[in-house]
């Protein structure tokens, strides 16, 4: 598609309200600008506007809703399904907003809108002190935390959006809110999960916690024809984990690492990543239960290391310019018939670099009341399964499409009733889906939604739909 370019002109004052750059479509830095995690995103904003400020988020929605121009928010550019940009319209790019500040006495952080999980959990590391994230440090903390946020961590101190104590954020009438459980409750838990629905986040503040520097990591790499007794082993240590580890069961190739032999790098097989937060000897534990009458694994590795570098180990096998595409399910436990599901598809992806993650939520994610957020799932122990189609081209991430969607039709018997996915784990975004997402809680959402965003500016993502106007109120746009 050729990109829309409004005349220098009409972008005149939009470049003078703005600190920030303007980048529009004759500018040498466009396509960078317009570039995504995910390589098959190609689409063409009339223009980005690069915020520097809260004043200047606050101007770029003006100018735009001035002049119809449909809005896209863009924080780390990772989500696969390029919620973070629109054809001939106009991004609210807050990537230069990554600034995060530490307050190691009062165990807080503030973190721009536009900040990677990596830059905060450096600023936080450097304190002794974290926050739960993702697992991939080029990841946006805005888009993970406002749909969840699920990592190492979860097990231990919740989601990442357990662990907010306020935002700001622009709306779209552009007023500028602080909401937190006492200001602006309603906006608070409805951005803690439906968040990306809401307006502009210019900044989180979140809470921290005290974290020993160094954890125990344990990675064993299993033959693909062991993989029903290493499922069934998983779901014994996922009865039982200590609160202070957690582990990952990921079906995937060998990655071409140093511990792994040459003969093997790529080969398909079933992987388990054990991590200690408390000690070399839980991981000791944990990994003998794990190895107990298996076959040994063809590789393995055990090390302490520091948990900034827990948190970029899979950031090179995930880096930018590569074709994806996601569909994730929630699982009630590993049943048998769950495990055969898994192991009848895995040998029938195409792309090496496809993969399925299963990962524990229980323990600190079920601490936080249901009710107390948006999130989109409920609070009972259960698995995150997500089944991810990764390659280097369009052709190979296409063949893998309908792998992904076998395998997560064929799981969904295992999903809990009345939950389906987790946001961020979706590249598919229709109705029902999002209703799907978001169950007994999408009513209140579409409410909330009607009150603070009735035109639907913010819906370049798993849209809520403002709930219906009063009689002669005109509908918002789809
Ligand atoms: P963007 O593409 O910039 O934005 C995503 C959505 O958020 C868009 O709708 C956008 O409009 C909105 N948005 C962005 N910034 C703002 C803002 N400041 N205010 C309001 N709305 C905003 N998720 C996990 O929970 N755990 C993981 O371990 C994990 N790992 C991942 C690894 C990879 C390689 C990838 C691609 C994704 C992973 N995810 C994970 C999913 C991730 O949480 C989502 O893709 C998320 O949307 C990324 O956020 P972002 O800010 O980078 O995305």
């Amino acid at each position: 598609m050729t990109a829309v370019t409004l005349p220098p002109y009409l972008l005149a004052p939009l470049r003078h309200a703005l600190d920030g750059a303007v980048v529009a479509p004759d500018d040498p830095d466009y396509d960078d600008a317009r570039r995504r995690w995910n390589a098959g995103i190609d689409r063409r904003p009339a223009v980005i506007a690069c915020c520097t400020s809260t004043a200047d988020v606050v101007a770029a929605l003006a100018f735009a809703q001035e002049r119809g121009l449909d809005i896209a928010v863009r924080g780390g550019g990772h989500n696969p399904a390029g919620t973070s940009i629109n054809d001939g319209g106009l991004v609210v790019d807050l990537s230069r907003m990554n600034e995060v500040t530490v307050d190691p006495q009062a165990k807080r952080a503030r973190v721009g809108g536009g900040a990677l999980l990596g830059q905060l959990d450096a600023a936080a590391a450097a304190h002794g002190l974290a926050t739960p994230a993702g697992t991939v440090s080029h990841t946006g903390v805005a888009g993970l935390t406002l749909g969840g946020g699920m990592g190492w961590l979860t097990r231990k101190f919740g989601l990442a959006l357990d662990n907010l104590e306020s935002v700001e954020i622009v709306l779209a009438d552009g007023r500028v809110v602080r909401c937190s459980t006492e200001q602006e409750p309603d906006l608070f838990w409805a951005v803690r999960g439906a968040g990306t629905n809401f307006g502009v986040v210019t900044e989180f503040v979140f809470r921290l916690h005290e974290l020993d520097p160094v954890v125990h990591f344990g990675f064993y790499f299993f033959a693909l024809d062991e993989r029903r007794d290493v499922l069934r082993r998983a779901r014994e240590l996922y009865a039982g984990l200590h609160p202070e580890t957690t582990v990952f069961v990921v079906g995937l190739n060998a990655p071409p690492a140093p511990f792994v032999p040459p003969e093997l790098h790529f080969s398909p097989g079933l992987a388990v990543l054990a991590v200690s937060f408390a000690g070399p000897e839980l991981l000791t534990e944990l990994t003998g239960r794990l190895r107990a009458g298996l076959a040994a694994p063809l590789a393995a590795m055990e090390t302490p290391m520091p948990y900034v570098a827990l948190q970029q180990l899979i950031d090179e096998p995930n880096a930018w310019g590569m074709h994806a595409y996601e569909k994730g399910t929630y699982l009630t436990s590993l049943s048998d018939t769950a495990i055969e599901a898994i192991a009848e598809h895995l040998p029938r992806k195409n792309s090496p670099l496809s993969h399925v993650i299963l990962m524990p939520l229980d323990g600190g994610f079920c601490a936080t009341a249901d009710d107390a957020t948006s999130f989109g799932g409920t609070r009972t122990p259960k698995l995150g399964a997500f089944i991810i189609d990764v390659a280097p081209t369009a052709e190979l991430e296409q063949a893998d499409r309908p792998w992904v969607r076998a395998l997560w039709d064929t799981l969904q018997p295992d999903a809990p009733e009345e939950e389906s996915s987790y946001v961020n784990g979706v590249a598919d975004y229709d109705d029902a889906r999002v209703r799907a997402i978001y169950g007994r809680k999408y009513d209140r959402l579409a409410e909330l939604k009607a009150r603070y965003d009735p035109q639907n500016t913010f819906h370049h993502n798993a849209n809520i739909r403002p709930a219906l106007p009063a009689a002669g109120t005109p509908n918002p746009p789809a």
